[in-house]
C-alpha cells in the first residue's frame, strides 16, 4: 500500500512512548505520521482495528534462520514468514550458519538474501570468534560496517576467560553488544537435560544449573574489568538472574533475555522423553522458573526472545540424548508471553516493551524500530488479545515444526503484521 493508511480504533500500546489508549495510527508511504486522532487526508486506505491491540512490530533478538548451510531446516524466506505470522517484524539472526557469519561477505550474503526473499527485517549477529572456534576474535568493526548489530558465538559459549576479556575490551571501540551463551563446558559436558530429581528419575545425564551461573558470574567480573556491553542469551537459572540483578544494581552494562519456553515450562516436560522439550539451556526446575518470573516482574530480565531454532524431523526423531537442541518459537512468542500479563507477572506495557523497544535499543536498530513514534518506519502488529486457539505444530508457517507448545491452549492471535507499511501477514486471508 502506498499513500496514506489509517489503522482505526484499536487499543494502541506503544511502550517507548508510555502510550496505552484507544486511537488511530496514520501511516504515509511506510512511515508513521501520527498517533491518536490525526487529521485524515482524502483517499486514505482504512484498516479497522476495533477490538485489536495495535503495537510496534515485535523484535526478536535471538533467532536461528539456518541459511546459509542448513536450508533443509529453515531458510530466510521460511523463517521470516514464521516471524510475520508471529507478529515479529525484525529478527536478529545468530551466526551459527555454514559458513559461519564471521566475515563481512557472509553478512552481506545474508542481508542480500533477506532483501530478496525475506518479508521482515533481518539484522545479522556476527560471530565473536572465527568459525565459532573460540580461538581468534573476528573483525568486529568490519562486521558492523557490513551490517552486524551484535556479536555472539551462540550455540557455544565463549569459554576462554582471556578471550572473553579481549572480546569485551575490543567491542567497546564499536559500542558493540556481546551476547553470551552462558555455559561452563566442563560442567555441562555430557548433560542432555536439567540436572535434578527428574533427570535422576528418567536416568538421563544432567546439566547442572551451576554450569550457567558460574559462567555469568565470571563474565560479570570481566565486564567490571573492561566496561564492555554484555548480554546473557536465554537466561534459565535462578543463580544467573541473581547475578544479573546485582550487576545491574551496580550500574554495569549487563542485560539478559529469557525465552518463552523457559518461563512457561519446567523439566517436567521432559517426562515422556519428548525431544521437542530438548533445548540448550534445558528446561529447568520449578524454582528456576519462578526466579525467571520474578526477574521479569522486577525488571531484571528486560527482553523476551525466542531462541527460535528450527530442526528437521530427522534431527529430532532419535533417542533423547542424541536429538538436536532447540525449538521453534516465533509463532508462539506473543500468546505465550501474554500469559505473563494474564497471570499478573507483567503489565501489558512491560510485556510488550520486552518484545519491542527494549531489544531494539540494545541492538541499536536504526529508523525507530520497536516504537510508534512519528517518523519511525511503520512496522506494526495488530492482534486480537482475546482470541483463543490451540497451537498445532502442523499449522506453523516455518519449514520445521519442532514446537514444545503443540496442543497448548493460548490466547492472543496475530491478525495483521506490517513491515514498512506493507501487510506481510494477514490472518483473514
Ligand atoms: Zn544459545
Amino acid at each position: 500500500m502506498s499513500g496514506f493508511v489509517l489503522i482505526r480504533g484499536g487499543r494502541v500500546i506503544d511502550p517507548a512512548n508510555g502510550m496505552d489508549a484507544t486511537g488511530d495510527v496514520l501511516l504515509e508511504d511506510g512511515i508513521i505520521r501520527a498517533v491518536g486522532r490525526p487529521d485524515v487526508p482524502g483517499g486514505t486506505t482504512v484498516l479497522e482495528a476495533d477490538g485489536l491491540v495495535v503495537a510496534p512490530g515485535l523484535v526478536d533478538m535471538h533467532v536461528h534462520l539456518r541459511e546459509p548451510g542448513f536450508e533443509y531446516k529453515e531458510t530466510i524466506a521460511g523463517g521470516t514468514l514464521a516471524a510475520a505470522a508471529g507478529g515479529v517484524t525484525t529478527v536478529a539472526c545468530m551466526p551459527n550458519t555454514r559458513p559461519v557469519n564471521d566475515d563481512p561477505s557472509i553478512t552481506g550474503y545474508i542481508l542480500q538474501k533477506a532483501l530478496q526473499e525475506g518479508i521482515v527485517n533481518v539484522a545479522p549477529i556476527g560471530a565473536v570468534t572465527k568459525g565459532l572456534e573460540g580461538r581468534e576474535l573476528t573483525e568486529m568493526g568490519l562486521l558492523m560496517r557490513a551490517g552486524c548489530v551484535a556479536f555472539s558465538d551462540d550455540g557455544r559459549p565463549v569459554a576462554d576467560s582471556g578471550l572473553m576479556r579481549r572480546a569485551l575490551d575490543y567491542s567497546r571501540a564499536f559500542g558493540a553488544l556481546i551476547i553470551q551463551h552462558a555455559e561452563e563446558p566442563s560442567l555441562s559436558a555430557g548433560g542432555c537435560m536439567h540436572e535434578g530429581v527428574i533427570s535422576s528419575r528418567l536416568g538421563l545425564p544432567g546439566l547442572p544449573a551451576a554450569a550457567e551461573s558460574v559462567m555469568v558470574d565470571r563474565d560479570i567480573r570481566l565486564v567490571e574489568l573492561t566496561g564492555g556491553r554484555y548480554h546473557v542469551a536465554h537466561i534459565s537459572v535462578a543463580g544467573a538472574v541473581e547475578a544479573v540483578a546485582r550487576a545491574r544494581a551496580r550500574g554495569l552494562p549487563v542485560s539478559c533475555e529469557v525465552a518463552p519456553h523457559h518461563f512457561s515450562l519446567t523439566d517436567e516436560a521432559v517426562v515422556g522423553y519428548d525431544t521437542d522439550a530438548k533445548m540448550s539451556p534445558p528446561l529447568r526446575s520449578v524454582e528456576d522458573r519462578n526466579a525467571l518470573l520474578e526477574g521479569l516482574a522486577r525488571g531484571v530480565i528486560t527482553v523476551i526472545a525466542t531462541d527460535h531454532a528450527p530442526h528437521d524431523s530427522d534431527s529430532k526423531r532419535v533417542e533423547f540424548c542424541h536429538a538436536s537442541n532447540g525449538v521453534v518459537g516465533l509463532e508462539t512468542m506473543l500468546p505465550v508471553s501474554l500469559e505473563l500479563v494474564r497471570d499478573g507477572v507483567m503489565t501489558w506495557m512491560d510485556c510488550l516493551r520486552a518484545m519491542t523497544v527494549a531489544p531494539a535499543r540494545l541492538l541499536g536498530l536504526d529508523r525507530g524500530r520497536g516504537t510508534l513514534s512519528p517518523g519511525s518506519v511503520a512496522d506494526l502488529v495488530l492482534f486480537d488479545p482475546e482470541a483463543a486457539w490451540v497451537v498445532d505444530a502442523a499449522r506453523l508457517h516455518g519449514t520445521s515444526k519442532n514446537t514444545c507448545f503443540h496442543g497448548r491452549r493460548v490466547r492472543g492471535r496475530v491478525k495483521k503484521t506490517l513491515v514498512a507499511g506493507r501487510i506481510v501477514f494477514d490472518d483473514d486471508l
